[in-house]
């Protein structure tokens, strides 16, 4: 049984737990976005670990909190992980059906953003633009289906 996780605003220890290292091992696996939930399902079906969904969750949240993990936000608004290969700020063009990123930025939008921000008084901004569509790995799925 797993004790209850007390949430803290101090630092919690950051021992690496079985747990954590098997959520690591299945992150650093692939190079796409994951739910926690998929990820959840990874655990059992490819690895047969008894990792909870909820341990999972504050595993996930554990990492991108120590910048281990980065995140991402699925169309539907919930929350994608994956290991972070990179400390740049960077938007992504994410695969709808399986999680696959292209990493992109745009000047010219991140000088307007600092712009806005500045010319309005606003400190700590921060923005999230995301582009979704299907990759050229699922169009082939579904083209070869038909
Ligand atoms: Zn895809
Ligand atoms: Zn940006």
């Amino acid at each position: 049984m797993e004790s209850l996780a007390v949430e803290s605003h101090s630092h919690p220890r950051r021992r690496a737990t079985a747990n954590q290292r098997a959520v690591l091992h299945v992150l650093g696996e692939i190079d796409r976005f994951r739910s926690a939930q998929q990820l959840y399902v990874l655990l059992h079906q490819q690895y047969s670990l008894p990792v909870g969904l909820t341990s999972v969750y504050r595993i996930l949240h554990t990492l991108a909190e120590d910048g281990v993990a980065e995140t991402q936000r699925a169309e539907t608004g919930e929350h994608l992980y994956r290991i972070r290969n990179g400390s740049d700020h960077r938007h992504y063009l994410l695969c709808r059906h399986c999680g696959r990123a292209v990493a992109f930025t745009v000047p010219a939008l991140e000088e307007n953003a600092h712009q806005l921000a500045k010319q309005h008084h606003y400190a700590d901004v921060t923005h999230y633009v995301d582009v979704y569509g299907i990759c050229p790995g699922c169009r082939s799925n579904f083209e070869g289906r038909q």
